[in-house]
């Protein structure tokens, strides 16, 4: 195992793939713990873990906050409404109050894109982004990088399907780059309104058409038609969305027999994706990404206390 050389984990690009591999290891070995019932309680014993979630969550903020107790840290929940942001305290002057309060990993969602860099900049604490605006989610993307290598035993040369709304998910930009790192073919499937100017730079193929995107795809990642970050009507309606983009059995039919389908939650059924679908036990992996989850965020809260050690 390398020694990861970051002391913040604000986002996949430019994080190196033995690293990510790391990670997965790692994780994978949680992943195992946690079926077992097994905690490892002294590691993160003492250390202070602040969820700061400027937006809603329900899976992300539970999973943070699972994977700190099993591990042993002191864990405070902080949102929005119950802080004093509401009061019009700045980023910067909670930033000085987390200081004060010496918090070592701080676990942040905002609206903006770039907000936990910015607050990276200014506390003492390692910092996760836990999604901020459009930008990244690195920890959804190292799960479901994980779900797919205990699937698939791999994700070199495998072809994934990205699908629906690109242009608002930050789901979507963290998994491009951490496949496209570990060697996978990507795929963005979607309305030419729903995919980003800059996906075909990225190094991913660009289809408007479920049937050429999914053929033999092995993975088939929906994504949430995210309405709250659209601005004008990007979609005709969500009836019309899922004629064309809606993931059902007939779709699905057009990638390999054996594909797995995936979301990141939460998900609109009957909208991106049919409930026959998305609650088949022999393709949908949607439980086991929420299961990963916990044992990802396990490794990354333990990979960057490693860290706060060597700077002690
Ligand atoms: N939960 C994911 C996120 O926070 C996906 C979504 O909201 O659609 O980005």
């Amino acid at each position: 195992m390398y020694p990861f050389p970051h002391r913040h984990l604000l986002a996949i690009e430019g994080l190196e793939q033995p690293y990510i591999a790391d990670l997965l290891d790692l994780a994978e070995s949680y992943a195992l713990l946690n079926r077992q019932g097994k905690t490892q309680r002294d590691l993160l014993k003492g250390r202070t873990l602040i969820n700061l979630f400027f937006e809603d969550s329900t899976r992300t903020r539970t999973s943070f906050e699972l994977a700190g107790k099993r591990l042993g840290a002191d864990i405070v929940n902080m949102s929005v409404s119950t802080s004093s942001v509401n009061k019009g305290e700045t980023l910067l002057d909670t930033a000085a109050t987390l200081n004060a309060m010496q918090t070592d990993l701080l676990v942040v969602r905002h609206g903006i894109s770039g907000a936990p860099a910015l607050l990276a900049q200014k506390v003492d604490a390692a910092v996760i982004n836990a999604g901020d605006g459009t930008h990244e989610h690195p920890t959804q993307a190292l799960l479901d990088a994980l779900t797919i290598r205990r699937r698939k035993g791999r994700l070199e040369g495998l072809t994934v399907a990205i699908c629906g709304d690109v242009l608002h998910s930050r789901v979507a930009r963290s998994n491009i780059h951490l496949l496209l790192a570990m060697n996978s073919r990507v795929r963005v499937v979607g309305p030419p309104t729903l995919i980003p100017a800059e996906a075909a730079r990225l190094g991913v193929e660009v289809h408007h058409h479920m049937k050429t995107g999914l053929k033999d795809a092995d993975v088939v990642m929906m994504l949430r038609l995210q309405k709250e970050r659209m601005t004008g009507g990007l979609v005709p309606s969500a009836r019309e969305f899922f004629r064309f983009y809606g993931l059902d059995a007939e779709k699905l039919a057009w990638a390999k027999p054996d594909a797995i389908v995936m979301h990141p939650g939460p998900m609109n059924r009957g909208v991106e994706i049919d409930s026959a679908v998305a609650d088949d036990p022999a393709r949908s992996v949607i439980g086991e990404q929420v299961e990963m989850g916990v044992a990802v965020r396990m490794a990354v809260l333990d990979t960057l206390a490693r860290g706060l050690r060597r700077n002690a």
